[in-house]
């Protein structure tokens, strides 16, 4: 049988292309590795209990806003979305603050004038900043190059740079920036616009599933072999094939078995790194290109403590803490402060409980350099050996405390813990070094760091987080443009109103 489509890989990304090309009539097949579909989106099941990987808020899924409308249209909306507390989504607690964020531009502002009141003008200013940002989002698919050129101006700019330049107070700067564990905090490369457009859309308001960010992969999938599309797990491509400068075949692993699966285009949902080490020999790649790619840096890993909690102890809280031990100077240095060390930040994160009350489920995670695991990479999940388990321990006990400053009793309400390293991602995403967000956008360095969906092959293009946007929100948008440049503009316009 020969596809339309051939889509490496379920991720957010793959799945999405899927998804719009077959509703657009085309014939896809998705091919994942894993048993499970949704890369970052999987669950993991532990006894009774079932733990998320990558996904624990999403921003801008109120009616109208960017993502609801994208979501509508994947079918994604009727899933059981919970609305975090408008009056505090984000709760930061830096050196003596403990700052509630709120919804909406305007309050926003306000309610941090309220405790920074000579700041007021400033946060107006960087409020409506965010706020154009956020209206702007979808230009690049909408208006073409011109949305680009707008959009580029401001991933040229250093989002630390920016902060510096328009918030006087060190402090609220701080608060500012201290919830953005989603995207890496790197004074030196990280582009204005990656900061800014993720903090946008969480202003705008702040979702979580009641259920697990698995069931947005599964409602995909459903929703592609209802389009009469095929999703294949437990198939690993093991390499493509190429003839007259085109892409026409991918060899897959599946279930056990060699397969040979044929199709006009292929999109790709896995790093570049990968995807090329698909194509080993081949002679319309040039060594150039290839060491450009392999060359690129990887965003940091995460840490991740998942944690059974005894029943009625600890409350459910209908926000996301992020926390940070009072030594810290800047939360820009988070990295260089904890790398080999001890763990200087946490981003905390509930489970909405099934039946109301107490929480029953909580998520540490902390930021995680692949340095500190690098030693075990050649060893496998649940066989790394007694050391890496001592070091997870540890780890695992430092991110508890620093939960405990928020979560009084918290170390006694423990039933089960669970953790989880960069090696864990790199073992079931294939995401090189473990990384969460995929390559480093370096806005001192775009015409390197920043891809397209387009490659060398005109049948093969890119998609998911590596491109140029991660995040559910980024990877959704980033599929649109790919799928944009398949089908050009006009077919995806629709998934955008
Ligand atoms: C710890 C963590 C927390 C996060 N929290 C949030 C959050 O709260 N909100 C938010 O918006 N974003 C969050 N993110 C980011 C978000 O999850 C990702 O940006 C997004 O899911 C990435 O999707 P993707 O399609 O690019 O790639 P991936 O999810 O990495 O998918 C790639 C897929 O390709 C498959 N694959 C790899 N090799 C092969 C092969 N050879 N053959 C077949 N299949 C293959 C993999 O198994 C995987 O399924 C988080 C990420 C992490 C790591």
């Amino acid at each position: 049988m020969k596809y339309d489509v051939i889509i490496l890989g379920s991720g957010l990304g793959g799945l999405e292309c899927a998804f719009i090309l077959a509703k657009c009539g085309m014939n896809v097949c998705v091919v994942e590795k894993n048993a499970a579909l949704g890369g970052c989106l999987q669950s993991f099941r532990r006894g009774k209990e079932e733990f998320d990987t990558g996904f624990h808020y999403v921003g801008a899924l109120g009616k109208g806003q960017i993502l609801e409308r994208i979501f509508s249209h994947l079918g994604l909306m009727d899933l059981p979305w919970h609305q975090l507390d408008t009056e505090g989504f984000d709760q930061v607690y830096f050196k003596d603050k403990d700052i509630l964020l709120e919804n909406g531009y305007g309050r926003f502002a306000r309610s941090l004038s309220a405790i920074f009141p000579e700041s007021q003008k400033e946060l107006e200013d960087y409020s409506a900043f965010l706020e154009k940002v956020g209206n702007g989002i979808a230009d690049p698919i909408l208006k073409g190059s011109h949305g680009f050129s707008s959009i580029n101006s401001l991933f040229e700019k250093s989002a630390y740079g920016h902060l510096c330049q328009s918030i006087s107070d060190p402090l609220l700067r701080n608060i500012l920036s201290g919830t953005s564990l989603k995207l890496e905090l790197r004074r030196g490369t990280l582009p204005l616009y990656t900061f800014a457009q993720i903090n946008s859309s969480y202003i705008q308001s702040a979702w979580r599933l009641k259920g697990r960010g698995s069931l947005i992969a599964d409602t995909l999938a459903e929703g592609i072999r209802k389009m009469g599309g095929t999703v294949l797990t437990n198939a690993t491509v093991t390499s493509l094939e190429e003839k007259d400068g085109n892409v026409c075949q991918a060899q897959i692993l599946h279930k056990g078995s060699q397969e040979t699966l044929t199709a006009n285009l292929f999109v790709s949902d896995l790093s570049p790194q990968l995807t090329l080490e698909l194509l080993k020999d081949s002679p319309n790649l040039r060594p150039v290109f290839r060491r450009r790619i392999n060359r690129l840096e990887q965003t940091c890993g995460f840490f991740t403590v998942n944690l059974k909690l005894q029943e009625g102890k600890i409350p459910y809280l209908n926000r996301n803490i992020y926390c940070y031990t009072p030594d810290l100077e800047s939360v820009w240095d988070i990295a260089e402060s904890q790398t080999g060390k001890t763990v200087k930040g946490v981003l905390v994160s509930q489970q909405v409980p099934e039946n109301g009350g107490a929480a029953t489920q909580m998520d540490i995670l902390t930021p995680m350099d692949y340095s500190e695991v690098e030693r075990w990479k050649d060893t496998l999940p649940n066989r790394r050996g007694e050391e890496y388990l001592a070091f997870k321990a540890k780890k695992a006990e430092e991110c508890i405390l620093l939960a405990q400053e928020c979560f009084p009793g918290l170390k006694d309400s423990i039933e089960t813990i669970y953790t989880s390293s960069p090696l864990t991602y790199m073992n079931y995403t294939g995401a090189v070094k473990g990384t969460a967000y995929g390559i480093r956008k370096d806005c001192n360095n775009l015409t390197q760091t920043l891809l397209t969906p387009k490659t060398p092959f005109a049948n093969l293009y890119f998609t998911g987080q590596n491109l140029n946007l991660h995040g559910i929100l980024g990877v959704s948008l980033t599929s649109l443009l790919t799928c944009s440049e398949i089908l050009g503009k006009e077919p995806v316009v629709p998934f955008l109103e």
